[in-house]
């Protein structure tokens, strides 16, 4: 067979620049990571025990989860005013391939706000899906209402609250509107919520206590818990004959693709999912500790002229150079990324991976991986009540600060 036929699938941008800037690090080269979305703090002792308590758990067990999984988890979003039964629950190996089996299994076409989290486009791909792409307006995460209007067609919208690449989080009166054309068009929502429980404020409203009967809600351990790498993850169907139906077919492609969550990792579920207090209070202690370091490299940016959304939840930030253009001699946001990289050392990622415009001068940093070199650096300041004034982190961010100046100033 000629290699040419076999179907190409480029690696996930996200995942590839975190292998590139990790070889560059191998070789010993001084890179400050900002290119990467993972939560970047230590394991909590209680959920190490919890998995090894599960470590004996050998059975495949439930497609959508364990009983306790399951009632755990509903517990989880009934707390957050999403009344919930356990039969209305399905776990994955992460909430990647729920997203999935969501877009493959929903009619329609795709609708996504632009720019949105790298995965969504690239799997409705996969999917066969054609993908309307809107842009956002004052938040990121979900579409500008005026466009969604026009762009609005029967299929599926997917929402991301709090938003991943631009770190904010829609207002609650935004999510009504944009749930109500969302209603009106035939557009069933997909409200990704892996970072709900790092919104910095209390102000947050899922589309699923809008459109109760019309919204799937997906989540996971990977942010709040900092587990990514243990991948865990959950939906919650409508409690309607959409979500029961939806239910089944995700059940369905699961049962045919990954059978279900590793046994021990739902038993992790089960336990975290239950919110002991030392669950509350880590997750807490995370939520300030991603406020407080990107709030601070919010504000070395826009000091140094330039424009960014100011964060609301989770640990992204979505800068535009824009207003540097005429002293950065660069046209585009990969040459931006490159710039930043080969002449100051710090990794981004650029806007087109999250479906930006290519001419457009902006890109996605986490601050995520700058709590420190090991467990205990980050223990430091999750206990920290300035973490940004810690030397390694104050470090980062005077050299992202001087990077900028430098080009605000050429
Ligand atoms: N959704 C968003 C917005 C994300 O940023 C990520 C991870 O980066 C995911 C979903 C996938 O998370 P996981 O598969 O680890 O649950």
């Amino acid at each position: 067979m000629e290699s040419s036929a076999i179907r190409s699938v480029r690696p996930s941008p996200t995942l590839a620049a975190d292998a590139r800037v990790r070889q560059k690090i191998a070789a010993g080269e001084d890179v400050l990571h900002l290119a990467f979305g993972e939560a970047g703090l230590p394991v909590l002792p209680a959920v190490a025990e919890a998995l090894a308590r599960g470590s004996g758990d050998n059975r495949y067990g439930a497609v959508a989860g364990s009983a306790e999984a399951r009632t755990a988890a509903a517990g989880y979003f009934s707390r957050r005013g999403l009344p919930t039964g356990p039969e209305q629950v399905v776990f994955a190996p992460g909430s990647k391939p729920l997203l999935y089996a969501l877009l493959n299994v929903l009619p329609g076409d795709v609708v996504l706000p632009c720019p949105s989290w790298v995965s969504y486009a690239a799997q409705a791909e996969l999917a066969g899906k054609h993908v309307a792409s809107v842009p956002i307006g004052e938040a990121g995460g979900v579409p500008d209402c005026v466009a969604l209007e026009e762009a609005a067609r029967p299929g599926t919208l997917v929402l991301t609250l709090p938003d991943n690449p631009t770190g904010t989080v829609a207002s609650p009166e935004l999510v009504r509107e944009v749930a109500a054309i969302a209603d009106g068009a035939g557009l069933a929502i997909v409200s990704d919520e892996i970072y709900r429980d790092l919104a910095f404020d209390d102000e947050f409203l899922s589309p699923a206590e809008v459109l109760p009967e019309g919204t799937i809600v997906t989540s996971g351990l990977s942010k709040s818990m900092a587990l990514g790498g243990w991948r865990i993850g959950f939906a919650r169907m409508p409690d309607s004959d959409l979500g029961r139906s939806l239910g089944n077919a995700v059940a369905g492609l699961a049962s045919e693709v990954w059978s279900s969550l590793a046994a021990p990792m739902q038993h992790v579920a089960a336990y975290v999912l239950s919110e002991p207090q030392e669950v509350r209070d880590h997750v807490a202690a995370s939520r300030r500790l991603h406020r407080a370091v990107s709030l601070a490299a919010w504000e070395r940016l826009t000091g140094a002229g330039v424009e960014c959304r100011r964060p609301g939840g989770g640990f992204y930030l979505y800068p535009d150079f824009e207003p540097l253009r005429g002293r950065l001699g660069i046209e585009t946001a990969d040459g931006l990324a490159e710039l930043l990289l080969e002449r100051f050392g710090i990794a981004v990622l650029s806007g087109p991976a999250f479906g930006d415009r290519p001419d457009g001068l902006r890109f996605r940093m986490a601050t995520s991986l700058l709590y420190g070199r090991g467990d205990e650096q980050r223990w430091e300041a999750l206990a920290s009540d300035h973490p940004a004034a810690l030397p390694w982190i104050a470090a980062a961010l005077d050299r992202l600060e001087a990077a900028v100046s430098t080009i605000a100033r050429s």
